[in-house]
């Protein structure tokens, strides 16, 4: 081995090290931000490496790559709102996968005579997964930024017409890796591939969204370890599996949140039917002015502020933090109560939180602070709908039946943040709202929080 390949496998061996190192961090709040900047560097020695103790061709194409690559990812981390992330996600899982999708076929076209079968394999393996999920990918990024409808498309035989195009693709796969030589059943297969990513994702509503782009961050991870396979290169191999597997208990876990199954979210077509499924709450709401919410905060004893997708849309979490420590100065008890899928992505509300310095220690997970309900005296709800439903708990029939929730409506008094009568992602109406313990302060959360912090100075 020459001096620049030892060097490269041992920058190989540091990135996989900080890779995994930065997954453990990142299960964590208070460590998620150096875990961060741990893979980062993982990610950096790794490019490093591979130009070093790689034979360059052409340094023309690689310059240009990384100056254009640079310049769309500063230009997005800069611009793409937070309430924007998922969909910015979902485009980079499109890159990513369309990136080892384009190496497969650049491979197939140069080396594919001189691969052995479990090359071949791994070969077309990528191919398939890396096209499937750029198109998936897209549907889901266009649904969550509203650019193609957010309900699901069935259609009568989806799934008949599903099967067809999986098996034509499977048997294309298998053809190809018999025989290589035959070029137009591997584009074939290619083809076939896109197609499925979008009907794959047409049927899942936006709602489910977030579990079917972990699930197609685990594929594009399993793209790029089968890429790893191809090209005899380590890094790619451990890189792809931790995203692979991470992705994947990502979206069980999301599943597990939601009480649903992940055939469930793939296949059932949730949200088409909300409109006959929704209940008729025959009640009204009750509205409360800002004086008499302010007073009821600033006489309590405890506080439990309920965050949810509202609040990332309202950009509130500075103006809850602040009014959360006034409160603390007139020595009323402020925890933050956070559902694991509340907002629109994994960690939604903690990032949120975080960003506007609110301790780790007032936040507290679903498990810990659903007992503590019952003796809060106010459950301020900001911008939370679905999180909230008590309909999750008592209806057995409601699409959302088995969904874990933070249970607001055990404290003494709700009182419920949001712009008007809208529903939430689910589209369920909720009858928290028209329970005799709440009360509904309308109007823009951030301005609502803010308001509602010049009150409790006056009172
Ligand atoms: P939600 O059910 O979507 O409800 C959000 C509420 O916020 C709406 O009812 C809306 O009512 C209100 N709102 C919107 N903009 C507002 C503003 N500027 N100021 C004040 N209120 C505002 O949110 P959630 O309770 O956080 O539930 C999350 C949903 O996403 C769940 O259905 C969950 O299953 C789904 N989901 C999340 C994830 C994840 O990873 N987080 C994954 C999969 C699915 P108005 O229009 O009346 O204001």
């Amino acid at each position: 081995m020459s001096l620049t390949t030892y060097f490269m496998e041992a920058t190989y061996l540091i990135a996989s090290i900080l890779f995994i190192l930065s997954l453990k961090m990142m299960s964590h709040p208070d460590t998620a931000r150096r875990g961060m900047f741990l893979a980062e560097g993982g990610m950096f020695a790794a490019i490093v490496g591979t130009l070093v103790g790689t034979e360059i061709i052409s340094w023309t194409w690689i310059i240009a790559g990384l100056a254009l690559g640079s310049i769309i990812g500063a230009w997005m981390a800069i611009t793409v709102p937070m309430t924007a992330m998922p969909q910015r996600t979902a485009l980079s899982h499109a890159f990513g996968a369309l990136a080892a999708a384009l190496v497969g076929v650049g491979e197939f076209l140069v080396h594919i005579n001189d691969l052995g079968g479990i090359k071949r394999g791994a070969l077309g393996f990528e191919i398939m997964l890396g096209a499937l999920t750029t198109t998936g990918s897209l549907i889901a990024a266009a649904k969550l930024q509203g650019i193609i409808q957010g309900k699901p498309v069935q259609f009568r035989g989806q799934n008949i017409v599903n099967a067809a195009i999986f098996l034509s693709m499977t048997g294309c796969f298998i053809y190809s890796w018999i025989h290589p030589e035959a070029a137009a059943v591997f584009y074939t297969m290619l083809g076939l591939a896109f197609v499925f990513g979008v009907m794959l994702v047409i049927p899942i509503g936006s709602a489910d969204m977030p579990v079917v782009m972990s699930l197609l961050n685990s594929y594009a991870g399993l793209a790029a370890a089968a890429t790893g396979f191809v090209l005899g290169n380590n890094v790619l191999i451990i890189a792809g599996t931790l995203d692979g597997f991470s992705g994947f208990i990502l979206s069980v876990l999301m599943c597990k949140a939601m009480n649903r199954s992940i055939t469930n979210v793939l296949f059932g077509g949730f949200g088409a039917a909300i409109a006959e499924a929704s209940t008729d709450t025959g009640g009204v709401m009750r509205e409360i002015s800002l004086d008499d919410a302010a007073m009821q905060l600033a006489f309590a004893n405890r506080v439990i502020f309920v965050p949810g997708y509202g609040l990332a849309t309202a950009q509130a979490q500075h103006a809850v933090r602040e009014l959360g420590e006034l409160l603390e100065e007139r020595g009323v008890t402020v925890k933050y109560a956070i559902h694991p899928v509340a907002g629109r992505m994994p960690g939604h509300m903690n990032v949120l939180l975080a960003e506007a310095n609110v301790p780790y220690s007032s936040l507290y997970e679903m498990e810990q602070i659903n007992p503590e309900f019952s003796s809060t005296d106010v459950a301020v709800v900001i911008g939370a709908n679905d999180v909230v439903n008590p309909d999750a708990r008592d209806n057995p029939k409601s699409l959302i039946a088995g969904m874990p929730i933070l249970e607001v409506d055990r404290a003494k008094s709700v009182i419920v943040l949001k712009r008007g009568q809208g529903r939430g992602f689910s589209g369920l109406e909720n009858p928290l709202f028209y329970k005799s313990c709440t009360s509904m302060l309308y109007g823009d959360a951030k301005s609502s929080l803010s308001h509602l912090a010049q009150a409790v100075q006056h009172v």
